[in-house]
């Protein structure tokens, strides 16, 4: 039988099968090596894996897991070993964020948004709480949609409460994983509750589940939302890990940037000064967004400090 894990406490596996749709509580049989990998969780939220009932009542072990299609890491910024796999095979991310209380610094996006693109993963912004957007943070929320609709990034503005703009984030839900991410306030956990239909049942089953004193609120987990239809909540996940990447690399990351860099005039060009650089020409003329060159170079001082 083979199932998706759903949900981690390091311990245990909570794991929905293929076959019946049912959630088996799971251990693990063997030793499960994430080669090249330095991370503390063998299996993750994501993951397919190969189970064997284990006679016990929806218990089961996992015995294999089929190669991950991607994963996001998460590294905690002072214990380089306490790494660990966020998720693993998604379709997409989206962050939620907010332009008014509270306010989601650029700084914040693009790093999500370079994370993504550092994995991979198509990336989408979820502008929630427009209700309580007066006339002058509706006209903010159209320019900062622009620029980053402009890089290629769809955005999507609406409100748990109201419900405006929800059929339109549902729509884009449908028959695909979806990673949601979003700092504390934003309103997430209310916007998944309003994604997933029988939010209140399935939690309840999942914490009958939990080890008591396990503290499990930084492990993602996966809740079904429809046929083929999945979304994976990372609650106490204030914000995945920026990848380790090299100074030259960084830009690779900002596509607005990528698209410029070989009109660059020396090919290992960090745009700071460097003359011939089309980057910076860009920044000046107001092509590339100069929110979005700030966190470009916040990033490139970041990497320097951890040399
Ligand atoms: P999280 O920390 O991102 O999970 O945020 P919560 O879902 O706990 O929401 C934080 C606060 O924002 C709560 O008081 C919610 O009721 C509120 N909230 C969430 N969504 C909306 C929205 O669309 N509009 C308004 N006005 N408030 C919201
Ligand atoms: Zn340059």
């Amino acid at each position: 039988m083979t199932g998706t894990v759903v949900k981690s406490t390091g311990s245990w596996y909570l794991v929905r099968s293929h076959a019946n749709g049912l959630l088996y509580k799971c251990r693990l049989r063997g030793k499960f090596k994430n080669k090249g990998l330095k991370v503390s969780n063998p299996i993750a939220v994501g993951d397919e894996v190969t189970l064997e009932n284990e006679g016990g009542e929806q218990q089961a072990v996992i015995t294999d897991i089929t190669p991950r299609r991607n994963y996001i890491i998460r590294k905690s910024t002072h214990k380089a070993h306490h790494a660990h796999i966020v998720a693993s095979n998604l379709d997409q991310a989206f962050l939620v964020v907010t332009l008014v209380s509270p306010r989601t610094s650029f700084g914040f996006i693009d790093r999500f948004l370079v994370t993504a693109e550092a994995y991979q993963i198509p990336a989408t912004l979820i502008f929630n709480k427009i209700d309580l957007y007066d006339k002058e943070s509706l006209g903010y929320l159209k320019q900062v949609m622009q620029m980053y609709q402009g890089i290629g990034y769809p955005c999507y503005p609406c409100s748990a409460h109201t419900g405006q703009g929800i059929s339109e984030v549902q729509a884009l839900l449908k028959e695909k994983i979806t990673l949601f991410s979003g700092h504390s306030g934003v309103g997430k956990s209310t916007l998944v509750n309003v994604l997933v239909p029988d939010l209140e049942i399935k939690t309840s089953e999942i914490s009958a589940f939990s080890d008591k004193g396990v503290h499990t609120t930084t492990f993602a987990e996966m809740f079904k939302v429809e046929e083929d239809t999945y979304l994976i909540d990372t609650p106490g996940i204030k914000e995945l890990g920026v990848v380790e990447m090299k100074r030259e690399e960084i830009a690779h990351y900002f596509p607005e940037m990528r698209e410029r860099l070989n009109q660059c005039k020396f090919n290992n060009c960090l745009h700071l000064n460097e003359p011939g650089c089309a980057v910076q020409a860009d920044v000046k003329k107001g092509k590339i967004a100069l929110p979005r060159y700030e966190s470009y170079l916040s990033l490139l001082q970041d990497e320097d400090t951890h040399r």
